[in-house]
C-alpha cells in the first residue's frame, strides 16, 4: 500500500543554494549562515593569538625577549584577524568563491608568523609551531592545488630564513620558567591541534547527516512526482505507465490482466449538499478503504476527478468482477454519517479484462462503455465489457 499520510505537505521552504550561488545572487539566508561560520572561525583564530602571546609573555617575564614581542604578537594577530572580519561582515567575501578567503588567509597568517621569526629567533621554535596549526585549519577548506601552492610558498620563506640567513633560531630551557614557557606552548599547540581534529570530524559528522537528510528529501519529491496530493492514491500520469507496463507484461507472459473505471456516483450533489472541502474529504477516505481492501500487487490511481483506475495483474475478468464487487458493497456499507448525518456514498465500476494483442486505450475504452453501462443501469453496481 503507498504511502498517504503527509502526501498533501509540499516541500515549499526548501530552496537549492546551490544554483543560487551559481546564479550569482546569494540568499540572505545563506549569506548569514556564511558569516556565521566565518565569525567562528576568526573567533578562534582571535583566541589563538591570545593563547600565544601568552606563551610570549611568559618568555617577556623571564627575560628571554622583549615585552615588546608579546605586545606586537598580541596586537598584530588581533589586527589582522580584525581585518578579516571587516572583510567578512562587509560580504567582500561573498564575491569569491571561496569565501573564507582560505588561500589569502593563510599567506597573511604564515607571513606574519614568519616576521615574527626574524624579530626573536630566540624562541623561533613557537613560531614556526604555529605554521602546523595554520595549515591544520587552512586543510578543513583548501582544494590540494591551494595546498600545494601556499605549502610551496611557505616554504619558500622558510629557505630564504633557514639558508639565506645564520639568523640562531633557538628553543631556550635553560631557566625554570623557559622551561614551563616551552612546555606551555606546546600544551596549547597540542590542544589547538586537537581542536582543529575534533572540528574537522564535526563537520564531518554534520555532510553525514545532511546526505540522510537529503536522501528523505529526494523520496519525497520522488513520491510527490508519482502520488496524487489529495488522495495520495498515484495520480493519472503514474497509474497510465503501470497500465502500460502491465499489459506489456501480460501479453508477454500470457497472464490475465483487469482494470477497473471506478466512479463515485452523484458526486456533484454531495459537492453541492455538504461542500467542496466534505466533497475532498469523502474522496480521501475513498481512496483509503480501497487501498485497505487491495492486494499488494493491485495498482491504484486517480484517473481524473472523481474517477479510479484499478490495475489488477493476474486477475481474470471473474475474479476482477469479485473484487470489484466487494468493494462496492464496502463503500456502500461505510458509516458516512461522521460526515454528515444521513449521508451515503456509493460507487459504480466497469471492468475489462485483457483481450489479445489490446492495446491501453482500448480495454480503457471498453472499461469506461461498462462503467456508462452500470451508470444507465441505475449506479451503485459493477458492469463486466
Ligand atoms: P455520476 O453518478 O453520473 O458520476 O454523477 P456525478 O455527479 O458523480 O458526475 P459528474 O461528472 O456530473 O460530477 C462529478 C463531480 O465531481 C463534479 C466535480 O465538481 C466533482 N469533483 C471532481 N474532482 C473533485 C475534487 O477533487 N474534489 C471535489 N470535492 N469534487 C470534485
Ligand atoms: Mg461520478
Ligand atoms: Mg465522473
Amino acid at each position: 500500500m503507498a504511502d498517504m499520510s503527509g502526501a498533501a505537505s509540499s516541500l515549499q521552504g526548501q530552496r537549492s543554494d546551490g544554483s543560487l550561488a551559481l546564479a550569482g545572487i546569494l540568499s540572505s539566508d545563506l549569506s548569514k549562515r556564511r558569516v556565521r561560520q566565518r565569525r567562528q572561525m576568526l573567533a578562534v583564530q582571535g583566541a589563538s593569538y591570545s593563547l600565544g602571546a601568552l606563551v610570549l609573555l611568559v618568555y617577556s617575564y623571564a627575560g628571554t625577549v622583549p615585552t615588546i614581542i608579546p605586545a606586537s604578537y598580541f596586537l598584530g594577530g588581533l589586527s589582522l584577524t580584525g581585518f578579516f572580519v571587516v572583510l567578512s561582515e562587509t560580504h567582500v567575501n561573498d564575491r569569491f568563491q571561496d569565501h573564507y578567503l582560505t588561500i589569502f588567509q593563510m599567506g597573511c597568517n604564515v607571513a606574519l608568523q614568519l616576521g615574527f621569526l626574524l624579530a626573536a629567533p630566540e624562541i623561533g621554535y613557537t613560531f614556526l609551531s604555529v605554521l602546523f596549526l595554520i595549515f591544520g585549519f587552512g586543510a578543513l577548506r583548501m582544494t590540494s592545488r591551494q595546498a600545494i601552492a601556499v605549502w610551496t610558498l611557505t616554504t619558500l620563506g622558510l629557505a630564504l630564513i633557514f639558508l639565506l640567513t645564520d639568523i640562531p633560531i633557538a628553543m631556550p630551557v635553560s631557566t625554570p620558567l623557559e622551561r614551563a614557557a616551552a612546555m606551555l606552548a606546546f600544551v596549547l599547540t597540542i590542544g589547538q591541534c586537537a581542536f582543529v581534529g575534533l572540528y574537522g570530524s564535526s563537520m564531518r559528522k554534520m555532510l553525514y547527516n545532511r546526505s540522510f537528510e537529503l536522501k528523505a528529501a529526494n523520496k519525497r519529491i520522488e513520491e510527490l512526482a508519482e502520488l496524487d496530493e489529495l488522495t495520495g492514491s498515484f495520480n493519472r500520469r503514474c497509474i497510465m505507465r503501470i497500465l502500460d507496463d502491465e499489459i506489456v507484461r501480460a501479453h508477454r507472459s500470457s497472464t490475465p490482466c483487469s482494470v477497473a473505471l471506478i466512479d463515485l456516483d452523484w458526486f456533484k450533489r454531495i459537492n453541492d449538499a455538504y461542500g467542496h472541502p466534505t466533497g475532498d474529504e469523502v474522496l480521501r477516505t475513498f481512496a483509503i478503504t480501497v487501498f485497505a481492501n487491495l492486494r499488494a500487487a493491485d495498482k491504484f490511481g486517480r484517473y481524473g476527478g472523481e474517477e479510479f483506475l484499478l490495475v489488477l495483474p493476474d486477475t481474470s475478468g471473474e475474479a476482477a468482477a469479485r473484487i470489484l464487487g466487494r468493494l462496492r458493497a464496502i463503500i456502500a456499507d461505510l458509516d458516512w454519517s461522521a460526515f454528515s448525518p444521513g449521508m451515503q456514498v456509493t460507487i459504480s465500476a466497469g471492468v475489462a479484462t485483457l483481450r489479445p494483442g489490446e492495446t491501453p486505450d482500448l480495454i480503457l475504452a471498453r472499461a469506461d462503455s461498462a462503467l456508462y453501462a452500470a451508470k444507465a443501469r441505475g449506479r451503485n453496481r459493477i458492469a463486466s465489457a
